[in-house]
């Protein structure tokens, strides 16, 4: 990459302008392919065509026009990168300086190793340093720009300048065909435009109002490649709007919880809980059953939890790249909304949910709150709410004993002394591990990312081209290779970008 001081750049002829790309009329430098004003193609074939001008995009695009190849980006939206803009709150998230291959999601976990270990968070720290960007961490790991998300966008546009990149944005690419199995003919909304290599950077489908499309997997399945079906990650959970209705009052609360992907181990609950939806299960096995003192639309049964739970740690191994016996589990917030569950913890592990599956929450991390309340009943001349408000937070404490069916007194004004210990038992195991069942997510339009997409299988570890093309690459979140929340799909991005803008020759090169 070009060094630069203070992030000044020097322009050159086909500098995409902010808010969309400025075409020029005149003939880029000596590497650039000659473009027409209204982007028509002057019967140049470029080395590389990049579609999808997002952080994958950019970066290939830059990484092999700085190699010496002509390269063209097109792009359909209208402004730039949106997705880059919006992004952590607006100052883009842009790495996570403890990345590893653990902290993706993929049908082939290893794929991502080759890439992710040959462009690190530090190379692009590096990047952002050389063009005066500053930035901070904020959590676990987690970079943000100190400024703006648009600081990434204008070092991205500055490194394609160097790299005398060639735009056409907007511009809607159409379909896609070959000429003589070599050149790859790209029908767009201005014209053809031919290319030895094609990079397919489209993203995923999450924020279609944003212009995300599945484009990427449609030209995948053209030339043959196997798609693992796409659905909606980092997103928010939905459950059945009546079973929801009794937490819906508590829309706006957080809090840290521990939250586990129990895989399908516990449809048996589902079954035989009086309430379909929702369940909570004692996962530590001690509690006996009594549906009548726990939060309604809450259920327990403890006979099945010791089974269940070790069907459910064999569930999540599997999950785990590396073969390693570890639970899929986030220490993060959880959000309470009007129609489920958001926050940082929810987003996590919609990644890892399937539909038909439970999730199960830990409201009280690294507390034990049926012994907390066991302990604290000996000589209590308080009331059961009171006691609970004391351990947790005051709200989510009102709301859980009023949810709870119990005859006579609601089961908060209940002295603490004359809680039968049972009871006590149960409430604290189903606030330690609440067990639920999601109806859905939010979908795309709520989503952060696409989880699966372009299998891993079909592609080169080292280079992203589809091994049963020659010249077709397929990078970023296209690419069945699904980051965590917190700075690690644009990790991703970058480092696949790299290993393609890397691998991409120069026409009459030899392979
Ligand atoms: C609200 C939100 C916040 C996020 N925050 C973070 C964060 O802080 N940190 C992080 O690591 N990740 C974050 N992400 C995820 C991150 O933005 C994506 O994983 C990343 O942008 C993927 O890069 P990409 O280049 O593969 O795709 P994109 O950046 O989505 O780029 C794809 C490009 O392709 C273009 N395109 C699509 N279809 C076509 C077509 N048919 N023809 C031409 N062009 C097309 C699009 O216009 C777009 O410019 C966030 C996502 C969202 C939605």
């Amino acid at each position: 990459m070009a060094i630069r001081q203070g992030g000044v750049a020097q322009a050159t002829t086909h500098e995409p302008a902010s808010g969309g790309v400025r075409a020029s009329a005149k003939k880029t430098g000596s590497r650039g392919a000659r473009v027409s004003a209204s982007g028509g193609s002057l019967n140049q074939v470029f080395d590389v065509a990049v579609v999808g001008a997002g952080a994958a995009g950019m970066m290939a695009a830059a990484v092999a026009g700085q190699r010496g190849l002509r390269v063209v980006l097109i792009d359909h939206a209208k402004k730039l990168a949106e997705k880059i803009r919006i992004s952590g709150g607006g100052r883009c998230n842009f790495t996570n300086i403890n990345t590893s291959p653990a902290n993706f999601i993929s049908q082939n976990p290893h794929f991502c190793r080759s890439a992710l270990a040959a462009y690190t968070p530090q190379d692009f720290i590096d990047m952002v340093g050389r063009h005066g960007i500053a930035w901070h961490e904020k959590h676990r790991g987690q970079l943000f720009c100190d400024e703006s998300s648009e600081d990434i966008i204008t070092m991205l546009q500055h490194e394609c300048d160097d790299g005398r990149v060639s735009w056409r944005m907007p511009c809607a690419v159409e379909r896609i065909t070959r000429a003589d199995d070599e050149v790859f003919v790209l029908h767009t909304s201005q014209g053809e435009v031919q290319a030895h290599q094609l990079v397919m950077a489209t993203g995923g489908m999450a924020i279609p109002q944003l212009g995300a499309t599945d484009f990427a997997l449609g030209v995948a399945r053209q030339f043959g490649l196997k798609v693992i079906e796409p659905r909606p990650a980092l997103v928010p959970l939905t459950f059945d709007a009546e079973a929801w209705k009794p937490f819906s009052a508590l829309s706006g609360v957080a809090l840290e919880v521990l939250v586990r992907a129990v895989g399908t181990a516990t449809t048996a609950i589902r079954a035989t809980t009086a309430t379909a939806t929702i369940a909570t299960s004692d996962t530590t096995a001690t509690a006996a059953t009594d549906a009548r003192s726990v939060p309604s639309a809450v259920g327990i049964d403890a006979s099945r939890s010791k089974l269940e739970a070790a069907a459910a740690r064999k569930a999540n191994r599997r999950q785990r790249p590396g073969g390693k016996a570890a639970q899929t589990e986030f220490l993060e917030d959880l959000l309470f909304t009007h129609r489920g569950l958001s926050g940082p913890a929810i987003l996590q592990i919609s990644s890892y949910w399937n539909p038909g599956e439970a999730i199960s929450v830990d409201l009280a991390p690294g507390r034990d709150l049926a012994r907390e309340l066991l302990e604290s009943k000996q000589g209590s001349r308080q009331k059961l709410g009171s006691v609970l408000s004391g351990m947790w937070p005051k709200r989510l404490a009102d709301q859980w004993l009023a949810n709870a069916q119990t005859t006579g007194d609601g089961l908060g004004e209940q002295r603490l002394a004359d809680v039968p210990d049972k009871t006590l038992r149960e409430l604290g195991a189903c606030i330690n591990a609440w067990q639920l069942f999601p109806n859905g997510t939010a979908g795309y339009k709520k989503a952060e990312v696409m989880r699966g997409g372009v299998d891993t299988r079909c592609l080169n570890q080292k280079t992203m081209e589809a091994n049963a093309v020659p010249g077709l690459y397929f990078i970023g979140e296209a690419v069945d290779v699904t980051g965590w929340l917190g700075g690690y799909n644009f990790q991703w991005a970058w480092a696949s970008g790299v290993a393609c803008g890397k691998a991409l020759l120069q026409h009459g090169g030899k392979r």
